[in-house]
């Protein structure tokens, strides 16, 4: 493959540059985040002859969990039923905040090649 021209890849490194300067106000947009999982249960109650304890339907609830894993162990954080949404955005931040670190860094690996290629062109 023939090296690209000098002038070329100037533009192409700062084309790069425009576009991880994009990416990284995606990052600033971000919310607070968080790992894990938003779990729901129906709960029974431990009042013999309670309802819950023959009908499925008539467990109490809904009771909110978010769990994750840190250190391997499971972690599991109980939320009143009102802060569900606000964990179940957080979540979804998370998962954005994964996805942008992965473009974040296909795009520096890329800019950093095309880095690479000037600067041996550059000794030529
Ligand atoms: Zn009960």
């Amino acid at each position: 493959m023939k090296p690209a021209s000098q002038a070329k890849l100037a533009k192409r490194i700062h084309s790069d540059a425009q576009r991880f300067a994009a990416l990284k106000d995606e990052l600033t947009a971000l919310g607070y985040f968080c790992k894990g999982t938003l779990l729901k249960r129906m709960m029974k109650c431990g009042k013999k002859g309670c309802v819950c304890q023959r009908d499925p339907a008539k467990r109490h609830g809904p009771y909110f969990e978010c769990t994750f894993k840190r250190d391997n162990k499971t972690i599991n954080v109980r939320l009143p039923a009102q802060a569900a949404p606000l964990y179940r955005n957080a979540i979804q931040q998370y998962h954005r905040l994964r996805r942008l670190l992965d473009r974040l860094e296909q795009h520096s690996r890329s800019a950093l090649a095309h880095l690479a290629e000037f600067k041996s062109a550059d000794r030529n």
